[in-house]
Formats: structure tokens, C-alpha cells, sequence
């Protein structure tokens, strides 16, 4: 006898890639696999949102709105759904209501039927207006429970959130596992009482980060959830979900319906199979299964990318002294669940503590603000000693953020001006204001080009390819340890190493491979050797110079303003003094030991 149906969402055209590949799958390499997966008989396809909107506009130079609509016409028959970061819709920090209730409409209008609704912290407040929003659009809302394990979190409180958001009007209830934290059991419980509980249909998504993702569902599908999350094999595993084809023949065979047809998957498979190969550059070093996020809780997009960070910056093998350093930033912030921005947040903090050797010795603006209550409600008490320090005197805030912002559209409308041909490129602005402006002023000139991709080593030279060298110089022999290098461009490459255990950053340029200026585009700064030097402790982008020579600072006054791993943080005076030189200019790329500002 037929039991109940399961519908399944695949994620292969967003989460699975975000994974697996840091979200760099390109709109080209989708619309090709579209007929099949229209026809496959999915309930809906995840393909927008979370990190896929950033990766486009920073490293594809696609137009998200344009990849959106051609998948809109190339799936005419399924659903499609995107993940939305509630107030912070896909940006990084909360906007204000009126750019929330523009986004939600526009991402109607361009193709999304099913939005799933989620805040980092689980405050409901910062769910309200999208939820509004996606509603008056006539479309499915979806209220999210960030899952994680906490001494804050249980079941309790799950159903207590799940109530409040049901009081708002959602349409279904999912549990959103970034991290592969649930087990089967706990996986039971949690879905039983929702049911218990609610007449909503009940989603699974879960990551197989720690291998438990196809028994959680199964033991889901047991306790009564309605829907689950999977990805095509060729994208499963790993950081990334459960394998669809697994799960289809696996219900199947214990007599319940999914309307899926493993053929059809097959034919779906074998061409992301091919896919895959094309961005071997971005393949995470944990692509297996690792138990260790159970310890450390970082969901499988923020693994990924924490490792191409670290990897860029020559220092991987410090992965695991920040897997150690996470759970104790995590504790400090009053135990928020690890997914976007708070995993950002927490990651790069617990980054910037391992790469500095103090703990909280540089804060960034983000844990501050995160402090002072600018993302909503933790969920448990945060160190009250650490907030007096990254806040100072400043006020706290304990309602709704959003509530304190004023309609900002039209300003960022003002601010973008004529770059902007459309609400969607005012939108696009205001998510990433940095990337999207460089991005519009490229399109209007006509120079967009996407991030290099490597070719794959074949035949010969894939067996010949070293990372490991001895070189001799000046009759010194040196060991180096080559851990990544930077996308080839015209004129320079940069090469990350260690040499004799150190990290370093070698930048190779071609003859005749100059900036515009006339300088080098190698950097020229000196390195730190006395106490007024002000130097950074990761490598990153100058935001802000906040100081010009002959000023006064006090030790502690910030002096500028540096961005690494997508985060701005202050970087401090060392000493009092008079600023003596300044070195550096917004935009320019610094690394760890350069002096950037002198003290004296
Ligand atoms: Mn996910």
C-alpha cells in the first residue's frame, strides 16, 4: 500500500554548490540541466539567495536578477524557492523596512514562489516585515528555526519560536540544519512535536557535514515531516546534503511516493558530474565527512569558505586553532547559531584572536554592533565584560533594530544614481555597496569579465605538480611549502607559502606589469620594527584611512579601517603620539607585518 508523499526540494542550484564549490557555479552551466530537472517532479528548486546573489555580483560578474528570470523561464513547471536572511534580506547587516517590503516584491516579480524566511539569531522580531512582505506578494512563506545545540537551545524553545512565527502567518515550518549538528533522534523529536503542535507542512534541511544526514531524514520522515531537502549525487555529500537518488530509492522502496523518477535524476547527475570538474579550484579540503563540526559548529558554506580564507592568506593550517577558537567566541556572544552573518561574525572574530594571539585584542565593528544589539536578541546572556569593552559608552539597544532605521530607498536610490537602470540595480546596491557599484560601472562600460577559472591539470602535468620545493639563495637553503595562489591576471600572480614554516606572500609580476600610477604594484612597505608602527593582523583591503600625518591619537583610537573575510574591523593606534607617516590609501591590498601607519 502507497504511503504518504515526501516532496523534495533540490538544492543543487544553490546550497549544494554554496557548499561544495564556494557558490561559484555559473548561470551556463544550470540552464543546460533545466528541461530535466522541470521535468524531474520536485516540489520546489532552491536557486537563489543565500550567498549565490553575493558570488555573482563579486566573483561572476552575472546579474543576479538576470540569472533569476532566465531560470524562471527555463523552469515554468517548478516551484522555486531562495533562502532569505529576514532583515538582513542578503546583505549584511538589517536594512530598513521599506528596502525589505522593495526586495520581497522584486524578487516576486522576477520568479520566487517559496521564500524561506530566517534570522541568525532566531528573533522573530527581525521576521516581521519579510514575512508581510512575501505575503502581500501572494507567496509562500516559510518561517525557519535556525537549528543548533546550545545550553540555550532545546525543544521548548523550538516550539515556542515555531509558535510565534505561526502567529504571523507563515505558510510551513522548516528546521534549517546548516551545520550537520542534528542526529536522527533529535531530528525525531523535534519534528514530532512540531507536528504535534502545528497543522503546517514541516521541511528538513540538514547538512551531511557530519554524516548523518540521510538517517536524520529518514528518522524525520518517520516521526512525520512533510518535506525534505536533498541534492543531486553529484553535488551531495561532504559540507553539502543528503544524495537525492539515495533517498528516492530508498522511499520508494519502503512504499511512499516523491513523484521523482530516478532516471530522470540520473540524466540530471551525469551533468553536473562534468560541471564540477570545471571549479576544482574551489573544492574545499574537507569535502569528506568531518565529525569535528560537531566540536566546532560551523555550517558547510562557512567551512568552504574559512578554508579558501585561510588558504589565500597562507595560513590553512591554522584551521583547526580556529575550529578550537570558534566555540568560545560563540559562548562570548550568548551562544548564536553559526549561519550568515553570525558565522561570519563569529568565524572572522575567532580568526582574527588565533592570527593576532590575543583574544579580542582587535574587535571588529561587527561583534561590536552585534554586542550593543544592532542584529536582534542573543539567545543567551553574552560576556558582559567584553560588551562593556567593544561598546564603551555607547547605548544598547533592546527593540526591534529595524525599528530605529529610517526609510533608506530613496537615498540608495540617490547614492547609486544613473548606474542604476532599474529598482532591481538599486536593490543589487544596497546588498553589496562596494561590489555592485564596481560591478554597474563595468556593465555600463562594457568590461565585465568573470574571475578566471584554472584549467585542470591532465595527462603529464597533473603528475609533475609540486607543492613542496628546497630552494637556494645566497647560499641559504630555504623550504617552501606553496599552500595557494591568487587567480592569474595580466600582470601579477601572488603565491601563498610557507618558507621554513613561516607563512608568506610572494607577488610575481610580468615584465612591464605596472599600475597606473607608475609604482610597482608589489607592495613597498616596510616592516613593523618599532612600537608606533601600526600594522594589521589579517591581509585585506583598506576600507579607510581615519588619520593624516600630523595628527594627534591617543593609544586605542582607531586609524583605520580594514576589510577581511567580507568584514570591516578597526584597526588601533599602538601608542599616543603624533602620526608621523601614513602609508596606505583606501583600496589598497595589505598583509600582516607591513607598516601601514607610523606613530611617534
Ligand atoms: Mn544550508
Amino acid at each position: 500500500m502507497a504511503k504518504r508523499k515526501i516532496h523534495i526540494t533540490d538544492l543543487i542550484l544553490r546550497d549544494a554548490h554554496q557548499s561544495l564549490i564556494a557558490t561559484r557555479m555559473r548561470t551556463e552551466d544550470m540552464l543546460p540541466a533545466c528541461e530535466w530537472l522541470d521535468q524531474a517532479g520536485y516540489w520546489s528548486l532552491e536557486c537563489w539567495g543565500g550567498a549565490t546573489f553575493d558570488a555573482c555580483v563579486r566573483f561572476l560578474k552575472e546579474d543576479p536578477w538576470v540569472r533569476l528570470r532566465q531560470l524562471r523561464k527555463a523552469l515554468p513547471n517548478t516551484r522555486l524557492q531562495m533562502l532569505l536572511r529576514g532583515q538582513n534580506l542578503l546583505g549584511y547587516r538589517h536594512y530598513a523596512d521599506d528596502v525589505v517590503e522593495a526586495f520581497c516584491q522584486k524578487a516576486a516579480d522576477n520568479g520566487i514562489d517559496v521564500f524561506r524566511i530566517f534570522d541568525a539569531l532566531n528573533d522573530v522580531r527581525n521576521l516581521e516585515t519579510s514575512i508581510r512582505a512575501v505575503k502581500k506578494a501572494g507567496k509562500h512563506a516559510q518561517g525557519t528555526l535556525c537549528y543548533t545545540v546550545s545550553p540555550v537551545h532545546n525543544t521548548e524553545s523550538f516550539v515556542a519560536q515555531a509558535r510565534a512565527m505561526v502567529d504571523m502567518g507563515i505558510d510551513s515550518i522548516a528546521i534549517k540544519d546548516m551545520a550537520g549538528l542534528l542526529t536522527p533522534s533529535a531530528a525525531a523529536e523535534l519534528v514530532g512535536e512540531l507536528k504535534k503542535h502545528f497543522k503546517l507542512p514541516v521541511f528538513l534541511h540538514t547538512h551531511y557535514t557530519s554524516g548523518m544526514a540521510t538517517m536524520c531524514h529518514w528518522a524525520a520522515i518517520e516521526a512525520g515531516v512533510d518535506h525534505i531537502d536533498t541534492a543531486i549525487s553529484a553535488f551531495a555529500g561532504g559540507t553539502s546534503h543528503a544524495p537525492t537518488e539515495s533517498m528516492v530509492a530508498a522511499l520508494h522502496d519502503a512504499g511512499y511516493e516523491t513523484g521523482l523518477d530516478l532516471q530522470r535524476l540520473d540524466q540530471i547527475t551525469q551533468h553536473f558530474r562534468e560541471v564540477r570538474k570545471k571549479y576544482h579550484q574551489f573544492e574545499s579540503e574537507y569535502n569528506g565527512v568531518d565529525t569535528a563540526v560537531l566540536l566546532s559548529q560551523v555550517p558547510g558554506g562557512m567551512m568552504s569558505n574559512l578554508a579558501n580564507q585561510l588558504k589565500e592568506q597562507g595560513a590553512l593550517e591554522k584551521i583547526r586553532d580556529v575550529f578550537a577558537e570558534i566555540p568560545k567566541v560563540r559562548e562570548d556572544l550568548g551562544y548564536p547559531p553559526l549561519v550568515t552573518p553570525t558565522s561570519q561574525i563569529v568565524g572572522t572574530q575567532a580568526v582574527i584572536n588565533v592570527l593576532s594571539g590575543k583574544r579580542y585584542d582587535t574587535i571588529t565593528n561587527e561583534v561590536k554592533k552585534y554586542l550593543q544589539g544592532w542584529y536582534g536578541k542573543a539567545p543567551g546572556d553574552v560576556n558582559q565584560e567584553l560588551q562593556r569593552r567593544a561598546v564603551g559608552n555607547e547605548e544598547l539597544i533592546d527593540e526591534r533594530p529595524a525599528n530605529l532605521l529610517t526609510n533608506e530607498f530613496h537615498k540608495l536610490k540617490d547614492q547609486i544614481g544613473e548606474l542604476a537602470e532599474c529598482e532591481e540595480d538599486v536593490l543589487t546596491f544596497a546588498m553589496f555597496p562596494d561590489q555592485a557599484k564596481t560591478y554597474l560601472e563595468q556593465r555600463q562600460a562594457g568590461t565585465l569579465q568573470p574571475e578566471p577559472l584554472e584549467p585542470r591539470p591532465t595527462g603529464k602535468a597533473a603528475e609533475s605538480i609540486s607543492t613542496e620545493f628546497k630552494i637556494t639563495v645566497h647560499g641559504e637553503t630555504y623550504d617552501i611549502h606553496v599552500t595557494g595562489a591568487s587567480p592569474t591576471s595580466d600582470t601579477e600572480r601572488r603565491f601563498y607559502m610557507t618558507v621554513d614554516g613561516v607563512p608568506e606572500e610572494i607577488a610575481l609580476e610580468s615584465l612591464g606589469g605596472f599600475t597606473k600610477d607608475g609604482t610597482s604594484s608589489g607592495s613597498q612597505r616596510s616592516k613593523v620594527s618599532k612600537e608606533g608602527h601600526v600594522t594589521t593582523t589579517m591581509p585585506g583591503n583598506i576600507v579607510d584611512v581615519l588619520v593624516q600625518e600630523g595628527d594627534d591619537v591617543s593609544a586605542g583610537d582607531p586609524v583605520l579601517v580594514i576589510e577581511a573575510m567580507k568584514m570591516e574591523t578597526e584597526v588601533k593606534a599602538s601608542t599616543s603620539g603624533k602620526v608621523a607617516a601614513v602609508h596606505i590609501k583606501k583600496g589598497d591590498r595589505v598583509t600582516p607585518g607591513e607598516v601601514l601607519v607610523e606613530i611617534e
